[in-house]
C-alpha cells in the first residue's frame, strides 16, 4: 500500500501549476507513441518500440540522452484522497533509440519486483496501444573530463549505452555496469559494435550501493569526468566522493538519482516539485535546487 500524501486541492493545484514554467516547459511536446512490438531484452529488462506521432522531421528528438515522460492509465494512489487529481501517473523513460527517419523509438524497462503502476501497465501493453508521452527532455550527459567514467544500474543501462554510441569518444573510458550477467551480455556487445576500445566492469547489482563501492576502489585523478545513474542512495555516494574526496568540478560530476528503493518515484516528483516552488517563490532559478539536498 503506498503512502498516502496529504495536500489540499489549491495545494496540489498550486504544485502543478510549477510544471507550467517556461524554463520546464522548453522544447517539450506532447506526443504519442504507438507500440509495434515488445521484447525481452533480458530477463528483466522488456524493449517497447514503437512509432512516434506526427509528419513532422523529429529534428529535436535525436539527443544523446533523450528522456520522456510516459502518462500511465491509473491515477496517482499518493493523490487519491485530493479532488482534481490528475486522470495518470508518470514516469520518465530513456528513448534508448530514436531513428527520425523510420519515426521509430525503443524503450528499455526494466522489471523490477515491486507492484507498481508502471509495472502493472507493462503487463497489460500490447502491440498497436498508444503511449501519451512528454518530451523530449536532454537529461545529463557527461562533462569534460579524461578519464571518462559512466556508471549505471540497470534503469541507466539505457541512457549509458545510448551515450557512448551518441557521444564523441574520449580515449580511456570506463564503464561500471550494476546488472545482471544477461545484460552485462548487451553491454558487452554494444561495446564490441563501436570503433573504439572501452573498458567495461560488471558489478553484483545487490547489496547496498552497489556502484558506490565499486568506484570507491577506483583510482581517478581530478581531471576525471563522472557521469552516473541509478539508484537515488547509491548515487548519492558517488556524488559525495567526487565532490568531497576527488574534488572534481560540478561541471566534471554528472549524477542523478533514477529511483529510490522503497519510495515511488510520484513521491519523489512530488518532493522536487516541493522544493522548485519553494526555490521560484525565494526568487531563484528553476534549476537551482541540488536534487541531493531535497527533503523527502
Ligand atoms: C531521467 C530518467 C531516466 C530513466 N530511464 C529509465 C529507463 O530507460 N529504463 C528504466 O527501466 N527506468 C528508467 N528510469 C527509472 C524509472 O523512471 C523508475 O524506476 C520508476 O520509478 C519506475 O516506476 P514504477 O511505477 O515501476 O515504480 P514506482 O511506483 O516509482 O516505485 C514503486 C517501488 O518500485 C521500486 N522501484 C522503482 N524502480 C525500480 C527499479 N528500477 N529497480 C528496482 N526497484 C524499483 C521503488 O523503490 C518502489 O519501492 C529513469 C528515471 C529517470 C529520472
Amino acid at each position: 500500500m503506498t503512502d498516502s500524501i496529504n495536500l489540499t486541492q489549491d495545494e496540489l493545484a498550486g504544485l502543478l501549476e510549477v510544471l507550467k514554467h517556461p524554463d520546464h516547459q522548453q522544447g517539450l511536446e506532447d506526443r504519442y507513441l504507438t507500440v509495434t512490438a515488445i521484447e525481452h531484452r533480458a530477463r528483466k529488462l522488456t524493449r517497447i518500440s514503437a512509432t512516434i506521432s506526427g509528419d513532422d522531421p523529429l529534428n529535436e528528438w535525436t539527443l544523446a540522452n533523450p528522456t520522456v515522460r510516459v502518462a500511465l492509465p491509473e491515477p496517482p494512489e499518493e493523490f487519491a484522497a485530493i479532488p482534481g487529481v490528475p486522470k495518470t501517473t508518470t514516469r520518465v523513460y530513456t528513448l534508448v533509440e530514436i531513428d527520425p527517419a523510420t519515426r521509430t523509438a525503443q524503450i528499455d524497462l526494466v522489471v523490477h519486483a515491486e507492484a507498481s503502476p508502471a509495472m502493472r501497465w507493462l503487463a497489460q501493453l500490447r502491440i498497436g496501444d498508444r503511449i501519451d508521452i512528454v518530451g523530449p527532455r536532454p537529461h545529463r550527459t557527461p562533462g569534460e573530463g579524461t578519464p571518462r567514467v559512466l556508471l549505471a544500474d540497470s534503469s541507466a543501462l539505457p541512457a549509458a549505452t545510448r551515450l557512448l554510441r551518441t557521444m564523441p569518444h574520449v580515449d580511456e573510458t570506463f564503464v561500471f555496469a550494476a546488472v545482471p550477467e544477461d545484460e552485462f551480455a548487451i553491454l558487452q556487445q554494444e561495446i564490441s559494435a563501436l570503433a573504439e576500445p572501452i573498458t567495461a566492469f560488471r558489478v553484483e547489482p545487490h547489496g547496498q550501493y552497489p556502484l558506490a563501492t565499486a568506484f570507491a576502489e577506483f583510482d581517478l585523478t581530478t581531471d576525471a569526468s563522472v557521469w552516473a545513474a541509478g539508484e537515488r542512495e547509491d548515487m548519492r555516494e558517488i556524488r559525495h566522493r567526487c565532490k568531497h574526496h576527488l574534488g572534481l568540478l560540478s561541471e566534471q560530476t554528472q549524477v542523478f538519482g533514477y529511483w529510490k528503493y522503497g519510495m515511488t518515484n510520484t513521491r519523489l516528483d512530488f518532493a522536487r516539485l516541493r522544493a522548485t516552488q519553494k526555490g521560484l517563490a525565494a526568487g531563484r532559478a528553476f534549476t537551482d535546487t541540488d536534487d541531493f539536498e531535497i527533503e523527502l
